[in-house]
């Protein structure tokens, strides 16, 4: 079920890529730019991150896997870059970066509030994909046709974007998502603690490490069998690979089937009655 469940989350995350990067090409909006949060509030329009801040609580930052361009892109160079490498066992966890992340949140919010344009846009995930795609593909094949005229600057912070997104996704997988992207630093807050979650059944588990190795997101820290859901960006692919459906997504959290305790308890109570 996990692999039909990944397969119509990468479709349609591969849709919401396409169809704006093909609308900034024809020169059209595309309903996605709308569904964009930051770009959004920039237009001065909160309810998109009302509306992705409940869908993160109750279903974890299902935005971040499915309807941002820059995320999907980002998939898309790290799957490259496993294939053209042919190293599978492609990630580790990594400890969590509180404040790199604070860091990035509170100079865009400070950036936002006084009025300044630059960083914001800078750090916005879908002003960064645009711009990208407008000045290192629309405006080379002759198809820019966005009222901003050509700035050296422009190019320039589209060149050091693209520059950093491969190099960054190359190796580490979605790793600007859980310390630069001030989206997913809010998403993740509401997603710390979502009703539905990547969990694993610590019963079932066999420390295969399968999952360990295919998360891009560096969040499932194995010893202990936890998942970091507040980076986790549910993509799926831990549970698509995992042989003995040891990690699930779910409402609720697993408990023992057999604690110790009661375990030591049922044996003193069985080795009494062999006694009588
Ligand atoms: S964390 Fe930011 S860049 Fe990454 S997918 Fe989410 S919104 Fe996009
Ligand atoms: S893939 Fe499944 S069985 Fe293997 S370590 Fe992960 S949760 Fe455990
Ligand atoms: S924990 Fe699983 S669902 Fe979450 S990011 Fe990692 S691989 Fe994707």
């Amino acid at each position: 079920m996990y692999r039909t469940v990944r397969l119509i989350r990468i479709i349609i995350s591969l849709i919401a890529m396409t169809v704006p990067t093909w609308a900034l090409l024809a020169g059209y909006e595309s309903v996605f730019v709308r569904m964009q949060i930051l770009t959004a509030l920039f237009a001065g329009v909160a309810v998109c991150l009302v509306f992705w801040t409940i869908v993160t609580i109750i279903y974890g930052r299902i935005y971040c896997s499915t309807v941002c361009p820059l995320g999907t892109l980002m998939d898309c160079i790290s799957a490259s870059s496993r294939t053209i490498r042919r190293a599978k066992p492609a990630y580790s966890y990594t400890p969590p970066s509180p404040r790199t992340k604070l860091i990035f949140l509170v100079a865009a919010i400070i950036a936002f509030l006084s009025g300044s344009a630059f960083l914001p846009t800078v750090l916005d995930p879908y002003s960064a994909y645009a711009r990208m795609v407008e000045e290192l593909i629309a405006r080379p094949l002759g198809r820019a046709w966005s009222a901003v005229a050509f700035s050296i600057s422009a190019l320039s912070v589209a060149i050091i974007t693209a520059i950093g997104v491969i190099a960054a996704s190359w190796k580490h997988g979605r790793i600007i998502c859980n310390t630069v992207c001030p989206i997913g630093t809010i998403l993740g807050l509401g997603s710390k603690r979502s009703v539905f979650h990547i969990e694993i059944d610590p019963d079932r588990c066999i420390n295969c490490g399968e999952c360990e190795k295919v998360c891009k997101s560096q969040c499932i820290r194995l010893p202990q069998k936890t998942v970091d859901t507040s980076r986790c960006v549910v993509c799926f692919d831990c549970t698509s690979v995992c042989p003995n459906q040891a990690i699930n997504y779910k409402s609720g959290r697993y408990r023992l089937d057999m604690p110790m305790m009661q375990e030591i308890g049922n044996r003193s109570t069985a080795q009494t009655s062999a006694e009588k």
